[in-house]
């Protein structure tokens, strides 16, 4: 008699590159490398404990450094990845490799568009796989024990990193290099991972996704970010306007103020107004309605990071929204005091 067949969860790891699947020429090399080189299968091959955990199955979306990442990978991403919830009622959830520069924002794009109990979990690393104390397949086997942990189930996208499980609206890289580069600000961690096992100190509240039955065309809008600092140039808002941008944000200054010269420019624009949110540039903290902000058409982007906000926006453009409707959603997601 053989050994009775032992049952695994089955996984979808999607990879797109990074610093987990980089590669330098040294193994003392830790900023010098190709972001992206090693394949999914080589990652999960560095990690032969995963065999114990799961059944996985390896797909690429893409090879590049996530500041390469185009609106083309998301929506290929996006797109997988609910087809695979749709068609897979045995899959436990999804894994994604990803570069740690723009992880963010992937991780909040997934979380407004992607409506299914089951984890979709990023992952990433500050050191490549080539380097001495890669964090990379430790960071991999915990991204998938939280993946397969059923009470990682109606906590939205995630994010595992250090041991520390964050939640997409709050995760944030907050340091350059080394590890423990992930913050989820203004708020801890959502849980963590050690020899114990997965730990959630609260109970799941399942996140909104306002956009779960949005289609995604390969046309997607262009909104800029703007960075608030003194005397801005005033050619600028102005250039971008004219440009056609569909959307703006504003990091302002402290709790999202914007100087003159940008109220200027907006005030004397006579052409249609792109949607428009403020932000901030402090790295925590609220933004909160403001009447004369408002007057210019600006809504506040509550705690979302600039880049966040910029997601939304995104997002808020391809359904059509108008101001209003964004007012509404700001307010739902409870962005935006009502
Ligand atoms: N260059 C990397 C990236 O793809 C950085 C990283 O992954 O840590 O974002």
């Amino acid at each position: 008699m053989g050994e009775p067949a032992v049952q695994r969860p089955a996984l979808l790891l999607l990879s797109t590159g990074g610093t987990i699947a980089g590669s330098g020429a040294t193994s003392t090399q830790v900023n010098t490398y190709a972001a992206g080189a090693l394949s999914g299968d080589a990652l999960l091959a560095a990690v032969p404990e995963l065999q114990q955990l799961a059944t996985i199955r390896v797909e690429a979306i893409a090879s590049v450094d996530s500041a390469d990442l185009q609106f083309a990978h998301w929506r290929l991403l996006v797109a997988r990845i609910r087809e695979a919830f749709q068609t897979q009622p045995d899959l436990a959830g999804v894994v994604i490799t990803h570069g740690t520069n723009t992880l963010e924002e992937t991780a909040w794009l997934l979380q407004l568009l992607i409506d299914d109990p089951r984890p979709v979990v990023l992952v990433g690393a500050m050191r490549p796989a080539t380097a001495l104390s890669a964090d990379g397949p430790l960071n991999l086997y915990q991204a998938v024990e939280v993946a397969i942990d059923p009470q990682a189930r109606g906590r939205g996208v995630l994010a595992v990193l250090d041991g520390e499980i964050h939640g997409a609206r709050a995760v944030t890289k907050v340091a350059t290099q080394g590890v423990g580069a992930f913050r989820s600000t203004g708020a801890g961690p959502l849980g963590w991972v050690d020899d114990a096992g997965v730990h959630w100190p609260a109970a799941a509240g399942a996140p909104m996704v306002p956009f779960a039955a949005l289609p995604l065309s390969s046309m997607w809008p262009q909104v800029a970010i703007l960075h608030g600092c003194v005397e801005p140039p005033a050619a600028l808002i102005p250039a971008l306007l004219q440009a056609g941008v569909q959307g703006l944000v504003f990091t302002g200054t402290g709790a999202g103020q914007l100087s003159a010269v940008e109220r200027t420019a907006i005030d004397q624009w006579n052409g249609p107004l792109p949607l428009m949110l403020r932000a901030n540039r402090c790295g925590s903290g609220p933004v909160h309605r403001c009447a004369d902000h408002a007057r210019l058409g600006l809504l506040p982007a509550g705690t979302l990071s600039p880049q966040k906000a910029r997601v939304l926006l995104l997002l808020a453009l391809i359904a059509g929204y108008t101001r209003a409707d964004l007012e509404g959603e700001l307010q739902r997601l409870g962005l935006m005091a009502v």
